[in-house]
């Protein structure tokens, strides 16, 4: 049977960005289907998110304000950063999966049910039969053997990504130098609700974020040198390498609790992770003459110490979506393809600028290179003032304040911005008509 010719988009992997794109393409009207290889798209694993306040403003957009000011723990402490008073707005952190759960939960009913669930892309065919109806789509087909067209196909499997591997016949171009290994603990009362600490060592960073109910750690290690870095494997680890890291961090402080990693290790709340921690970015996003385009840690992959790489993730897709909305119906000749490239050069320098960044500051912290530079920051750090400038102001204006918003029908807001403080956004929301938006 001939299949319908509409514009449709199928997404793989129902992940904090794939589920972003759900959103985004819904508002703008776009037809997709999500593939996702897990059996639910809501699972109690992974790590706690920081979203910056670009992220969040581009989530709000979306509608999701009251869900996320709800559910989402701000700040109000923390001693890496000082955000009271020189903010677009405060930083909030999520378990991932929480926000996954806010993101799934929050999509019309009639887009749930197109997020379908243990369907692992196995490969993609650009061009099927040149002679079908089918020949402008792209295939994609599942282990359990089922098949799925759309006009293109979205990227937003993650860091060992699928998709990118039917793009590039190469192994990973992501190398990794660290690991981390990260676990939550039920808060314990001598740390303050909604704080972040950091501590500090040779070869090693440790973060500690806490919400009201929990405590989140991640250990960062620089990997051995007898296990020869830079990695570029996926590499799995087992229980064992997750207890032996442990142990060799159990003294990495909670804190100014005067707790240690080894007393409250016994205390996890769920099973604790360990992973390598890939940094890159990819030369192309977009392949098959318009048919395949990759987002979020498909494309780049960025060390989480500065809560960076879901917030690019957000941005993809609001560059992605922006440039899609001015296809029509992608059938004239190359003009999807020159969407995914301008979307492309949109994206790309942030992208490497967030990851040389973060790796540069994981580096420092972890007194790899740097270290006298580290002194001075962190002894400048405690002069009252130089905090929140050079981590509320500095890093707001650097990361934040050139945030891409969404543009298009339904994207406009009565009342403008969301945030406003002393930082101001380079890019508005686009304010709904007749009321007084910038002229
Ligand atoms: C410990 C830790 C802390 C972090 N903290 C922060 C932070 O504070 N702030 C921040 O912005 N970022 C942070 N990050 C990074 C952030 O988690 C990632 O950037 C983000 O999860 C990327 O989202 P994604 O949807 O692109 O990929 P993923 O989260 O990896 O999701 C990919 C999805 O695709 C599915 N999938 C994979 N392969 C297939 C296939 N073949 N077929 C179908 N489905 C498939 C997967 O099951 C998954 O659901 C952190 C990361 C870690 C590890």
């Amino acid at each position: 049977m001939a299949e319908e010719k509409k514009f449709s988009v199928i997404i793989v992997g129902a992940g904090p960005v794939g589920l972003t794109a759900a959103h985004a393409l819904s508002k703008a009207g776009i037809d997709f289907t999500i593939l996702e290889k897990r059996e639910t798209v809501e699972e109690d694993i992974g790590a706690t998110i920081i979203l910056m306040p670009h992220g969040l403003r581009v989530l709000f957009q979306l509608g999701l304000e009251e869900t996320l000011r709800e559910e989402g723990s701000e700040f109000q402490n923390a001693a890496f950063q000082t955000i009271a008073d020189a903010k677009v707005t405060k930083y909030t952190f999520f378990p991932r999966a929480k926000l996954i759960s806010l993101l799934y939960n929050s999509l019309p009913g009639s887009h749930r049910s197109r997020i379908l669930t243990n369907k692992k892309v196995s490969s993609i065919i650009t061009n099927p039969d040149s002679s079908s109806d089918i020949s402008n789509r792209v295939t994609v087909t599942c282990s359990d053997g089922t098949s799925y067209s759309s006009t293109i196909i979205i990227g937003a499997d993650g860091i060992h990504s699928q998709v990118r591997q039917a793009m590039y016949s190469e192994p990973s171009p992501f190398k990794a130098n660290y690991r981390i290994l990260w676990f939550s603990i039920p808060r314990p009362d001598s740390i303050p609700s909604t704080s972040g600490f950091e501590a500090h060592g040779k070869d090693f960073l440790s973060q500690c974020l806490n919400t009201k109910e929990e405590s989140f750690m991640i250990v960062y290690q620089r990997i051995p040198s007898h296990l020869k870095p830079p990695i570029t494997k996926h590499v799995v680890y087992t229980e064992k390498d997750i207890e032996d890291l442990a142990k060799e961090c159990g003294s990495t402080p909670l804190g100014e609790s005067g707790l240690t990693l080894k007393d409250v290790w016994h205390q996890k709340l769920r099973p604790a992770g360990m992973a390598n921690l890939e940094e890159g970015v990819l030369k192309k996003w977009s392949c098959g003459k318009g048919k395949i385009v990759l987002v979020g840690d498909a494309a780049h992959k960025i060390t989480p110490n500065q809560g960076l790489g879901l917030n690019d993730g957000i941005m993809d897709v609001v560059g992605l979506v922006n440039e899609l909305r001015k296809v029509k119906d992608g059938e004239e000749e190359g003009e999807l393809q020159e969407a995914f490239n301008r979307y492309q050069n949109i994206r790309e320098g942030w992208a490497i600028r967030d990851m040389q960044t973060s790796g540069f500051s994981l580096e420092l912290g972890s007194w790899k290179k740097g270290w006298l530079v580290w002194r001075v920051l962190t002894g400048l750090m405690g002069i009252p003032g130089v905090e929140g400038f050079l981590l509320g102001r500095m890093y707001n204006e650097l990361f934040a304040a050139s945030g891409l918003v969404l543009e298009g029908e339904g994207c406009e807001r009565e009342e403008g911005e969301f945030f406003e403080g002393r930082v101001k956004w380079v890019y508005s929301i686009p304010r709904g008509e007749g009321k007084g938006g910038d002229e």
